[in-house]
């Protein structure tokens, strides 16, 4: 059984997917998919030797050794040319999945599908497909343990089309089609997120006022302007 967050990550790979999942820990999400027959193959890529020894038990363990190759590797370096359509980054911050993404460059060309869920700053994702040339296709948010996570789908295309005229600053801030849903996730996300700013704004109030500090106000002031608009 998938946790929630991961289960929907899965939901936005397409079937029949050469998979390479990226920092895959236990390799839960790529072993639910193989066992599922929804995916042809796959990559697990782990940094970091203790993971990377738990997933290949966890495939080991599940007879997926035939479609589920274990590899240890920094970010998408463990991907051979044509070895994956599809990739999916979950369950890190946004900056470091854009770090691998962007390290990564060259080994995108056969890949139409990147499916990206960041614990924190889905803003720096956005931002990042926006100016590599992917266009968002699907984004979902939803809570699980008290956490909220974003799950961001991307296709090669136009950035562009998501976001409507005049609505990137806030497109990329809030997620074009979270921003349509508005669903209980996003609503409690952005309620405490308005919520931190204030705080922040009311701190900066009392401290001494330098042009850092104005600058910052101004930029959190906006936040919450934006947030009461949504
Ligand atoms: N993807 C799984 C999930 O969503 O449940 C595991 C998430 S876990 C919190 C993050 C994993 O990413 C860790 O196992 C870590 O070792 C791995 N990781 C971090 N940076 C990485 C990199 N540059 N390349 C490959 N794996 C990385």
């Amino acid at each position: 059984q998938l946790s929630k967050r991961l289960a929907a990550v899965a939901a936005f790979v397409p079937k029949g997917a050469k998979l390479a999942d990226i920092g895959s820990d236990h390799a839960y999400l790529p072993c639910y998919l193989a066992k599922r027959e929804l995916i042809s193959s796959a990559v697990a890529g782990e940094v970091v030797e203790g993971p990377f020894l738990s997933a290949q038990t966890q495939v080991q363990a599940e007879g997926l050794r035939d479609i589920i190759k274990v590899k240890m590797g920094n970010g998408l370096e463990v991907i051979q040319p044509g070895e994956a359509d599809c990739i999916t980054i979950a369950g890190m911050g946004g900056t470091l999945i854009t770090e691998i993404l962007e390290a990564g460059k060259a080994k995108l060309g056969g890949v139409n599908r990147l499916i990206l869920q960041p614990n924190i700053s889905a803003i720096s994702i956005r931002e990042w497909l926006y100016n590599h040339g992917w266009e968002l296709i699907e984004e979902a948010i939803l809570e699980e343990d008290g956490k909220i996570y974003e799950i961001l789908s991307a296709e090669k295309g136009n950035p562009r089309k998501p976001y409507g005229e005049n609505e990137l600053e806030k497109g990329l801030l809030f997620g074009p089609f979270l921003l349509k849903s508005k669903n209980e996730a996003f609503i409690k996300k952005w309620t405490l997120e308005k919520e931190n700013w204030q705080r922040i704004a009311r701190e900066l109030d009392k401290a001494k006022a330098t042009e850092e500090t104005d600058k910052k106000r101004e930029e959190i002031l906006r936040k919450i302007r934006l947030t009461e608009e949504v």
